[in-house]
């Protein structure tokens, strides 16, 4: 549908989601509407979402952000992927790069051919058929290039999350969008519909829309509150609900282009690495573990002396029924939250964005754009939740509580349905688009330690000889290859 001119566009939030919405808007969107932002200096954002996925390149690019100034502005470094360490097992150590491992060969994905060669003579780990997963281990960095058989990666950022809305925001002001300081006390809805009318602020400010993007973070002030959308919990599978974040000083040494997860008695702790400074958490349940003991677990794990106190913060996984209800539209945190452990958040928030744009009401909003917008919501955090759940789920720990709970629960029945198709046939289920596609999944099921009963049958065709002389080429190209590439710190020198 053709979008009318100037729908009056209201976006409540100032946080990542915020103001990733109001560049959006003021740049792909600019002459459709007219963007109002308005934040709470006095509620401030929840500032901890540090790691991000490779979808974020293709944000920065298609709004003309320059990649340096950005990553100069938030302290950013690069990120080839995540290191799990003592999920599957204690001991054990697995990356989920960005990126595939090796390429297809005869048609067949790689790793059918790998599981076929796995445990003989000189074949190497998955990882080192991955460029990404070679580069993250050596600390180097380059930028991806056709001309290179390691172009079959990507890369994404970590950033300071307390930097990245202040920079969209000026971005976001040089190019229109208003920003209104203020506490929203009311909201007036128009009856009957429910529609939302205006906000009114404690100050007597009285902010009028046609559109209302909630981006109010946890409080979910318009579409949890005012319209009060369902919630569905999801902690049964996700029983982690609290984490407590502290930043600590760069240890000498490089600077590693990957986010670190230790798994810890009651959940996982994160490592990230910037320019000026190492973030890191303690994700856990509360049913598990009290804040003081994760407090100390964290501050213990720290490797320099914390920068700051440690911050405390509760969560809970799980969504709103539908995201876009009547003229309410919840992006990030307001639509829901599945805990950082794939550093999906943002990724979620961008999701919404894009498909809010494909959707765009005007003056009218159509049911179709709307169940349209809300079903691919659906899909991706369903999608994003059994990818979480197997984390978790696949393991042989039960040397805690927590891990003996999340080894035996009961898992959602679309995650069993995928287990068993990679268990029975190394298969991984396909979807056209979103998160996560089959490298990701094959990555933690086999860093997990699930090892399918067969491979593809067609991986035969190719005589073992073939086979072994094309993975060692592989490897070899790969090595030779991430051995040119430069220090990741060095990278981020040319890069500021
Ligand atoms: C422990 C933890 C770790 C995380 N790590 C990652 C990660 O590594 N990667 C990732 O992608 N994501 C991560 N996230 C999620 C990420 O931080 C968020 O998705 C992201 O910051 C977006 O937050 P938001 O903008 O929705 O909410 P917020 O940052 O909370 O912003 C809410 C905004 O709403 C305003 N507001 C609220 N109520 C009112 C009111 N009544 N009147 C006026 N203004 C109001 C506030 O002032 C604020 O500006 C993490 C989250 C947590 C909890």
């Amino acid at each position: 549908m053709p979008v009318q001119p100037r729908s009056r566009v209201v976006i409540l939030g100032g946080g990542t989601a915020g103001w990733m919405t109001a560049a959006a808007l003021s740049a792909l969107a600019g002459a459709a509407c007219k963007v109002t932002l308005v934040e709470s200096a006095d509620i401030g954002i929840v500032g901890v979402g540090e790691a991000t996925l490779p979808h974020l390149r293709a944000f920065i690019t298609r709004l003309g952000i320059d990649e340096h100034a950005f990553m100069a502005a938030t302290e950013a470094t690069f990120k080839l992927g995540i290191e799990f360490r003592d999920f599957g097992r204690i001991g054990d150590r697995y990356i989920h790069p960005f990126g595939s491992y090796g390429q297809p060969l005869n048609g067949i994905a790689f790793h059918h051919h790998w599981l076929r060669r796995r445990g003989a003579d000189g074949t190497s780990p998955i990882g080192d058929y991955s460029p990404a997963v070679v580069a993250a281990e050596q600390s180097r960095f380059a930028f991806p290039s056709n001309r290179n058989v390691t172009n079959s990666f990507g890369y994404a950022y970590q950033f300071d999350a307390t930097r990245f809305a202040p920079f969209l925001r000026t971005w976001s002001e040089e190019r229109g969008v208003r920003r209104v300081e203020g506490l929203v006390a009311n909201v007036d809805r128009d009856d009957p519909t429910g529609d939302v009318r205006a906000l009114q602020l404690s100050d007597g400010q009285r902010i009028e829309g046609d559109l209302f993007i909630d981006c109010s973070g946890f409080r979910s002030v318009l579409l949890g509150t005012a319209l009060d959308e369902p919630w569905e919990d999801w902690s049964h599978w996700l029983p982690c609900d609290r984490a407590v974040a502290a930043p600590c000083a760069s240890p000498p040494g490089p600077i590693e282009p990957f986010t670190r997860a230790v798994a810890m008695p009651a959940g996982w702790r994160w490592r990230i690495p910037l320019r000026h400074r190492v973030g890191n958490g303690y994700v856990y349940s509360s049913a598990h573990c009290d804040d003081a003991t994760a407090q100390a677990a964290l501050l213990d794990a720290l490797e320099t002396p914390s920068l700051a106190e440690p911050r405390l913060l509760r969560f809970k996984a799980g969504r709103r029924r539908r995201s876009w209800v009547g003229n309410v539209i919840a992006v990030g945190l307001a639509s829901g939250f599945l805990e950082p452990l794939e550093s999906t958040s943002i990724y979620l928030v961008q999701m919404a964005i894009t498909r809010l744009l494909e959707h765009f009401p005007g003056r009218t909003i159509e049911p179709v754009d709307r169940d349209g917008f809300n079903a691919a919501v659906d899909a991706e955090y369903d999608r994003i939740r059994d990818f979480l759940i197997l984390h978790y789920h696949a393991t042989t720990r039960d040397d805690s509580p927590f891990w003996d709970h999340v080894r035996t629960m009961r898992i959602p029945d679309s995650l069993e349905e995928k287990l068993e198709l990679w268990r029975r046939s190394a298969q991984v289920q396909q979807y056209g688009y979103g998160l996560f596609l089959e490298p990701s999944w094959v990555a933690v099921y086999l860093g997990q330690g699930i090892i399918p009963e067969r491979w593809d049958q067609r991986a035969d065709l190719l005589g073992e000889e073939a086979l072994d002389r094309a993975l060692a080429e592989l490897r070899a190209a790969i090595a030779r290859e991430v051995a040119a590439m430069p220090d990741h710190r060095d990278q981020l020198m040319r890069a500021a």
